[in-house]
């Protein structure tokens, strides 16, 4: 089972990954909990390059082709091992996070960066992906005192607007696949509901 936590800073997707694969694991699953940018000693240094190096001005097309590469790099050595090990894969960030940064919210044409990612990760789509939606104010608000607030600052609130408006549409046009979820609620009322829908998915 290969699920996907999207939404923007300080929507909480870290804790609920944590939250799920320790609930997960006390139940005796075997789970793998990874990330984007940077969960594969390659993606380490791409990260690096995309996050820490302000001063590389690297073009939009350049950083949507190393978002890609460090994509690749975490399908081929990470997330198709793990599941043909038939682990639950719980990745935070994937596929989307491009299509709404390095898509709407750089802009280069939505279709553009899909093809890229659909080269990149030779189709793998999530069997489930949970979108923390959360206003970009809110967000930025409990960021503030981490590096994800410096990073969120660097773009307009209204690159960060664009950056939600896109992970909403994605899931409306796959509604079957998504759990849309109002990250201003509780973390223990979103792990509940997570909880619930990854338990029907196991267990149907
Ligand atoms: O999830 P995390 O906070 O580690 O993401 C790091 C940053 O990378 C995000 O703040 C986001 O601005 C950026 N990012 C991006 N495009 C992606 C994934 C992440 O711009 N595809």
């Amino acid at each position: 089972l290969f699920l996907a936590f999207e939404g923007g800073e300080g929507a909480g997707k870290s804790t609920q990954v944590r939250l799920l694969t320790e609930e997960l694991a006390g139940r005796g699953r075997a789970v793998r909990a990874t990330f984007e940018p940077g969960d594969t000693p390659a993606g380490t240094v791409v990260r690096q390059l995309l996050l820490d190096r302000a001063d590389l001005a690297l073009s939009p097309r350049a950083e949507a082709l190393l978002y890609a590469a460090d994509r690749a790099q975490h399908v081929d050595a990470v997330l198709r091992p793990a599941l043909a090990a038939g682990e639950v894969v719980v990745t935070d960030r994937y596929v989307d996070s491009s299509l709404a940064y390095q898509g709407a919210g750089r802009a280069i044409p939505r279709e553009e960066v899909a093809a890229l990612s659909r080269w990149a990760t030779g189709g793998l789509v999530p069997d489930l992906t949970v979108l923390l939606d959360l206003p970009p104010v809110t967000g930025l608000a409990r960021a503030r005192g981490r590096a994800a607030a410096d990073r969120m600052e660097a773009e307009s609130l209204e690159f960060h607007e664009r950056v939600r408006a896109t992970f909403r549409e994605l899931a409306a046009a796959e509604p079957h696949r998504y759990l849309v979820l109002d990250a201003t609620l509780p973390a223990d009322d979103l792990a509940a509901a997570i909880r619930a829908r990854v338990a029907a998915l196991l267990d149907p």
